[in-house]
């Protein structure tokens, strides 16, 4: 049996250290299950000292439906001169009450000098304390030597003292950091297999990309021994970010003879990705190793003969196995294949069913309009529904008016009237806001509400916008996402148009008509 490695993702704590990346408690918890379902084994959820936010995202996601993952909670060893039993770090991290947590300690004598300013033992007795006390309340518990690669380099002998010390007071892993990125691949084989390895417990890696070789690192550290590497969905992190688990993985699964638990859910790697992209609201790199949009894209010419002949002679794996498709044969097969599995919650349907054909082009035809349904589920199910006649409509839209105005420097508002025809009749409906969203949101709620009692539990709960064609500036489309909630179920909705209002008109109305078709007609609520 091939060696297993565990797959640590901390997406949602050293991940939300990188510019521009932020993610609501809602996000958290969406990015938590999805890298459950896919079959990560430890996902970091935060640290639960910092702040009020990461406090509750620790208490929400010991109520979700969490199956394979442990839920990690991350924090510091205890301050110096005191004790774990009462340090506020430590006792956060019992309180976030998750199967694991992990402590960062020092292991560089120069950050013991400058940065804690303490002795190099009482830094020693620190990480003992703290992890003993962890241990105790029955933990499992990893180590992070913070710059264990600069610390070794300037003094061997310390941090293997703080390796060995960690693995007296039991922790589970020693987790290797890089912390600052520096490290190159050869040297962490060469600094890996110097250590007394059966003096510690198992090790791990966790890498920063400031050379350009995190996932090398990691490889190579997973070649010295270590049975956890650690990283990020997309590599987003501090800096220049994190090792890549979306290249880390399929290296793991497709290249080397060792097992992961989430490589028998590899197709789903860069669906996985592109979910973790919308919920940044970052625009994902084209050109990611394995998951990218351009990784198995090829120009045409004799090139794609050979493709269509002998495709592993241009490309290094099959990319359906890592969920991406080839670009230029358009993958018939791979994108009818999900449209028979999406449209198995109506029936039973083949490749060859005319409505696959059917839903296949409208979602191509879509595609090229800007649309993206990988985080927009709802608008998805809707379209399914209107191809196989399982629509009911909710509304027929009149028409909307909204006016902005301004006057010197008070804040604008916006006046918004709207008519619609519902159940026969025509009703209208109007309200005053701030923006031209909100405005139109309330006034349709406001026409609606009435008939549709349902609408008061709907709340939008986020509302992104991307332009797709900056170089066209203000004439730029957008494509707006909205997520709604009804405080049980959140689902996701998409509108692309020039018109920042219509496209979010066009979000509004599938979330609205997602949650009529779904849980008010089928279900009778
Ligand atoms: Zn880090």
């Amino acid at each position: 049996m091939s060696r297993r490695i565990y797959i640590y993702d901390t997406t949602l704590r050293d991940g939300m250290q990188g510019s521009e990346i932020a993610y609501t408690l809602e996000d958290k918890i969406l990015i938590a299950k999805k890298l459950d379902e896919i079959g990560i084994d430890y996902i970091e959820g935060g640290f639960p000292l910092s702040n009020e936010k990461e406090a509750e995202f620790f208490r929400r996601i010991k109520k979700a439906d969490i199956k394979h993952a442990k839920i990690v909670a991350f924090g510091s060893t205890r301050k110096p001169k005191s004790s774990a039993k009462t340090d506020p770090n430590i006792q956060a991290l019992l309180q976030a009450e998750t199967p694991a947590a992990i402590v960062v300690g020092k292991t560089w004598k120069e950050h013991v000098k400058y940065v804690l300013q303490t002795s190099y033992e009482e830094n020693l007795e620190m990480i003992y304390d703290s992890i003993k006390t962890l241990k105790e309340e029955g933990r499992e518990v990893f180590f992070d030597p913070e710059h264990f690669f600069d610390g070794y380099k300037d003094d061997p002998e310390y941090a293997v003292r703080v390796l060995e010390t960690a693995s007296q007071a039991g922790a589970d892993v020693l987790v290797l950091c890089d912390t600052n990125g520096g490290t190159l691949p050869f040297e962490v084989t060469r600094i890996m297999n110097e250590l007394p390895k059966d003096r510690l417990k198992p090790l791990g890696g966790h890498f920063h990309n400031d050379s350009g070789t995190a996932v090398a690192n990691s490889l190579a550290a997973i070649e010295a021994g270590a049975v956890q590497i650690q990283g990020t969905i997309n590599g987003w992190g501090e800096r220049t970010g994190n090792a890549n688990l979306c290249v880390v993985i399929p290296n793991i699964c497709l290249k080397m003879p060792y097992d992961a638990y989430v490589c028998k859910n590899l197709k789903h790697l860069t669906s996985l990705s592109r979910f973790v992209a919308e919920k940044a609201n970052i625009i994902p790199d084209k050109r990611q190793p394995y998951v990218g949009e351009a990784a198995f894209s090829h120009k045409a010419g004799q090139h794609v003969d050979v493709l269509n002949k002998a495709a592993h002679l241009m490309e290094h794996i099959d990319g359906s196995l890592v969920g991406n498709e080839r670009k230029i044969l358009l993958s018939e097969l791979a994108g009818k294949s999900t449209i028979v599995k999406k449209l198995s919650k109506y029936g039973s349907f083949d490749k060859t069913s005319p409505e696959v054909k059917e839903l296949l082009s409208k979602l191509k035809e879509a595609e090229n309009l800007g649309y993206e349904y990988e985080a927009a589920e709802a608008s998805f199910d809707l379209m399914m529904r209107k191809t196989l006649g399982k629509y009911m409509k909710l509304l027929d839209l009149g028409n909307y008016h909204l006016e902005s105005f301004k006057t010197g420097e008070v804040p604008a508002k916006t006046v918004g009237r709207l008519f619609i025809k519902v159940d026969g009749r025509e009703v209208m409906g109007a309200a005053v806001g701030v923006g031209p969203v909100e405005t139109l949101d309330k006034a349709l709620r406001d026409a609606l509400s009435p008939f549709h009692p349902f609408l008061e539990n709907i709340k939008l709960t986020d509302y992104k916008v991307r332009v797709l064609n900056p170089e066209k500036a203000t004439e730029a489309k957008v494509r707006v996402f909205v997520t709604s909630s009804d405080g049980n179920h959140s689902w996701n909705t998409v509108g692309v148009s020039r018109n920042i209002v219509e496209a979010s008109w066009q979000a509004l109305i599938d979330s609205i008509e997602y949650y009529y078709n779904n849980f008010v007609v089928e279900q009778g609520r």
